[in-house]
């Protein structure tokens, strides 16, 4: 059966369920985007390989008590999500100095942050998803201060869990980004994907890039990182 197209993203099509309202089929893209949108190509497996990983990291969070809106994975390109209105905010949380902040506020490369730095960007490619501050995120959202103190302490838990997990896999999570919706409750969860897209990965004893950052910068082969990460998590949990 043809399911409706609800919109098409740089990295994921999203499709409502034909079975449930309250559920969407989100479809992984071969696409690959950088430097908001400006440079892009195509990766035959890319989709596979962050459905698969993102699935595993969803999972491996609800088993550690952290909620999202994962529901299962359907096939090798596709996961059965939670309809959720997405929060248009990018939290981005950093560990570890590097991209954006080191040239914004001149800190040198690989300088560690404790407490981990949580940021939010306004999720408008038109505007380049410019950095807000808390007030300016209250205002351009329907949420209270209450609300986004509540995403930024989820922010902070997803954190510490999947650092944890990225570290028994021998891999440091250095920073990424996360995105938030309200579900047909009212609850915000925890929602789009983590992946290699949306994290800085490096290996804890190379420091060898083990994410997006070699299509931004051309340093490497974005197949052969993104397996290696699926290899070591599907090895390990
Ligand atoms: N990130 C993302 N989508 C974006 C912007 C950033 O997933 O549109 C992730 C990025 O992969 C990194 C973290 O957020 O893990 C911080 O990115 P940064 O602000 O340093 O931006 P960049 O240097 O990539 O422009």
């Amino acid at each position: 059966m043809e399911l409706e197209l609800l919109y098409e993203g740089k990295a994921k099509k999203v499709y409502q369920s034909s079975m449930n309202e309250n559920h969407l089929i989100l479809s992984y893209k071969n696409d690959a985007t950088a430097f908001n949108g400006e440079k892009k190509a195509q990766f035959t497996g890319k989709g596979r390989l962050n459905n698969e990983i993102s699935s595993i990291l969803f999972k491996a969070l609800e088993e550690r008590g952290i909620e999202s809106h994962f529901i299962k994975q359907l096939d090798s390109i596709t996961q059965m999500v939670q309809k959720t209105d997405i929060i248009p905010l990018e939290v981005v949380i950093r560990n570890i100095a590097t991209g954006s902040i080191t040239k914004r506020l001149a800190i040198p490369e690989k300088s560690p942050f404790e407490p981990a730095l949580v940021e939010l960007f306004y999720k408008n490619d038109e505007l380049g998803d410019p950095l807000i501050n808390d007030e300016e995120a209250i205002y351009l959202t329907n949420l209270t201060v209450e609300n986004l103190n509540e995403i930024k302490e989820k922010a902070r838990s997803i954190n510490q869990v999947l650092t944890e997990i990225f570290a028994t896999i021998g891999v440091r999570l250095i920073d990424f980004k996360l995105e938030f919706g309200r579900n047909q409750d009212g609850e915000i969860i925890l929602s789009d994907e983590i992946s290699p897209d949306t994290c800085r990965l490096w290996d804890m004893n190379t420091n060898e890039k083990l994410d997006k950052d070699v299509f931004r910068q051309g340093t490497g082969d974005l197949i052969t990182v993104y397996e290696e990460i699926l290899n070591r998590l599907e090895e390990q949990l």
